[in-house]
């Protein structure tokens, strides 16, 4: 039995999970004084079927405090009697870890890191509170010997040679966390991957810092300043009345640094060396390094898979959901494998998702060398095969851009300017830019001449998979569509799919059959794609109410209006049903313009539940209970809009027990049968209504 196969989003290789089953696992803690290590250790251990042994330094030498090697002859001895292992130390930095992790290595047995990133004043009060500490620090000096080393501490990454690593911010994530090691059996195993990181891409900044450090001085020009830090840019020369929207840009991946282990460092090296190679034959183009969260591009790299198959958890399997069957049906008629150091360049065809809701025109696949020996023809570490093709790698993918810019480059300045336009305003199809693209070498089909037949085709409002929270992040509070239409009250403007609520709202005798009721403030409607067996939205009819962001003090009584006809709405069903469980709340970024109220039944049994954006929409951080965002407008005048965005890819929890699970079809089969209580945090306050016992 496996209790838990998180899955990241990215990076992950579960081939070999079989072979791995019945493996020990050293668990190295990485947390400040007070972050709660050892209570973690006690807690698994106090309940769980697997044998394990806590090294803790403070205690090591007969109850005292004693040295790192005895440390690591303690953990190796009882790895080779199969025990698995807590490593109870601060191990902040990766020099601390390294020696933990060879052991690993040597005694064939997983590195796992538990990284308990709580927040420093929580540590410090509860290092200066405790007495009786085996360490001995507490008091006044705890906090000063906290803060120093939460300054130096380096979280730990996967290619310091751990398979799984774990991020805790909170108690929540540590409860689940504690809950999955207690689970886990003799037998059982835990996904490989990364999880609960807030910056995923952390591992790319290193190059994104040096390619900024190095290239700065010589492209300064006047539009970078326009570009926002966050999108995390490399910068290509830029025409100084060209505005960011227009600018053709790429955004690529760091290649091979994830999956296919490449050395982060070398890999940032030949980055910096391509790019400087060719930014300046960009000229009005841009290129940045950058994971695709929240960004504005036309045209991206996709680091695939030899076989270009959307497989894999990672970016490639995103970027192939997002942009939806068309994209593979377009890949397969131009190759069918891919060689590593090769680009092959496809024009998105015009009725991919990614293309009429984001603008992309093309997606560039390329493939990097392979250093992960899990994985399929691996470099054995051969680094100089592995630079000279990742070199190859970067040189086919820019100058596939390249192909791309030049082809536009014919393009007359009218349609240059559309460009910056979404593709659902492409009447015209010799306005489409990828019928504009020359790849001699590639001899590209062209889908010339039904352009506009196939955007006439181009899924609206009512399509799911355009409509629904499905899409990909970038959706989120991010811009799309039709700036010179589509603007709402928000800095936001949203695409014309993503407008329906809105249409409804400000028109629901054009909307009769769908609604169930009609007030003077608000109206109500089933939602269309209903994410569990009932699921209704309650819809605010003032204008300039896009979402939560736009809410003030005096949308108060419009909030309490909304959650009250909300309740009428729960009890009501309750009635029909009293073993449903409801819960009211808001996205804190919405999809659809509009400010809408959720009413969903805790099932979650519904066949529009499809993905983990679905799933953690509703049971993360990212849903705001209605009775807490009432507060939070009574007591600050606003809500708290935090960037929430990260929740949307964490792994999947069922919402009672908080057990991770690997996918949406077994989460759903387990939460079908879990009977566990609701977390107290839910159980309290009114985040949940139901039907009164009798
Ligand atoms: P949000 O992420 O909070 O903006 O959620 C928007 C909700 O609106 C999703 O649950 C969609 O399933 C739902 N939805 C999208 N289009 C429609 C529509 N035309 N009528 C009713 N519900 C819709």
């Amino acid at each position: 039995m496996a209790v838990d196969h998180n899955k990241k989003d990215m990076d992950i290789d579960n081939k070999g999970e079989e072979e791995q089953k019945g493996k020990p696992v050293m668990v190295i803690l990485v947390g400040a004084p007070g972050s709660g290590k050892s209570t973690f250790c006690e807690r698994v251990m106090g309940s769980s079927l697997r044998p394990w042994t806590r090294i803790c330094q403070d205690t090591i030498n007969n109850g005292k405090a004693g040295t790192k090697p005895q440390c690591l002859k303690r953990a190796a001895a009882a790895l080779k009697e199969g025990k698995s292992v807590f490593i109870d130390r601060c191990n902040l930095d990766k020099e601390q870890r390294s020696d933990f992790v060879k052991l690993g290595c040597g005694a064939q047995v997983d590195a796992h890191a538990v990284v308990l990133d709580l927040p420093a004043k929580l540590c410090i009060s509860r290092s200066i509170k405790r007495t009786g500490h085996e360490g001995n620090l507490q008091g006044g000096k705890a906090a000063a010997v906290v803060n120093r080393m939460l300054q130096k501490k380096e979280l730990p990454k996967l290619n310091e040679g751990f398979a799984r690593i774990v991020f805790c911010h909170n108690e929540n994530d540590v409860e689940a966390t504690i809950t999955a090691y207690t689970a886990l059996g003799p037998l059982d195993t835990l996904s490989n991957g990364c999880f609960g990181q807030k910056n995923p891409d952390a591992k790319i900044q290193l190059g994104i810092m040096k390619f900024l450090k190095k290239v700065e001085a010589p492209f300064q020009c006047a539009a970078s300043k326009e570009v926002k830090e966050s999108e995390n840019l490399a910068k290509g020369s830029v025409d100084a009345d060209v505005s960011v929207d227009e600018i053709t840009t790429l955004a690529f991946p760091s290649i091979s640094t994830a999956d296919f282990q490449f050395n982060n460092e070398t890999a940032s090296d030949i980055i910096v060396e391509k790019v400087e190679e060719f930014v300046n034959k960009l000229k009005n183009a841009r290129l940045v390094l950058v994971d695709l969260r929240g960004l504005r591009c036309n045209v991206i790299a996709n680091a695939a898979n030899w076989r270009l198959k959307p497989g894999g958890g990672g970016v490639n399997a995103a970027i192939f959901t997002a942009a939806g069957l068309a994209l593979e049906t377009a890949t397969k008629e131009r190759a069918n494998s891919l060689l590593p150091g090769h680009a092959v360049v496809v024009p998105l065809p015009s009725d991919s998702p990614l293309y009429t809701r984001e603008g992309v025109s093309h997606v560039i696949h390329v493939l990097g060398p392979n250093m992960n020996p899990q994985r399929p023809n691996s470099l054995n570490n051969d680094y100089n095969k592995g630079c000279s093709i990742l070199r190859e790698a970067y040189t086919s993918l820019f100058t596939g851009f390249l192909s791309i810019l030049r082809s536009r480059s014919k393009l007359p300045r009218r349609i240059s300017e559309k460009l910056a336009l979404t593709p659902l305003d492409l009447k015209d199809p010799s306005l489409d830019p990828r019928n504009h693209l020359t790849n001699s070498d590639q001899k590209i089909k062209r889908d010339d001449g039904c352009v506009y037949e196939r955007s006439k085709k181009c899924k609206g409002a009512n399509d799911e998979t355009v409509a629904d929270i499905s899409a990909p992040s970038s959706t989120y509070g991010k811009v799309t569509g039709d700036k010179s239409k589509l603007e709402g009250p928000t800095s936001k403007t949203w695409g014309s799919w993503a407008q329906a609520l809105y249409h409804i709202a400000m028109h629901p005798e054009k909307h009769k059959a769908e609604l169930l009721e009609v007030l003077d403030d608000v109206l109500v409607l089933n939602d269309l794609y209903p994410k569990a067996c009932k699921h209704l939205l309650v819809l605010a009819r003032h204008e300039g109410l896009d979402g939560l962001a736009d809410v003030h003090q005096e949308h108060l009584q419009l909030l309490m209006t909304m959650h009250a006809v909300g309740l009428k709405w729960a009890e009501k069903l309750l009635h029909e049903d009293s073993s449903m469980v409801f819960r009211l709340g808001y996205h804190l970024a919405p999809s659809m313009r509009q400010l809408h109220l959720h009413v969903i039944s805790q099932d979650f049994n519904s066949n529009h539940l499809k993905n983990k954006k679905h799933w953690n929409s509703f049971n993360t951080a990212f849903f705001r209970d209605s009775v807490d965002v009432i507060e939070e407008i009574k007591n600050h005048g606003k809500a708290t809009i935090k960037d929430e965005d990260f929740q949307l890819s964490m792994e999947l929890r069922c919402h009672r027990c908080r057990s991770a699970h690997p996918n949406i079809p077994r989460l759903k089969s387990h939460i079908s049968i879990c009977q566990a209580p609701f977390p107290h945090a839910l159980l309290e306050n009114g985040h949940l209504v139901l039907a009164l016992k009798t």
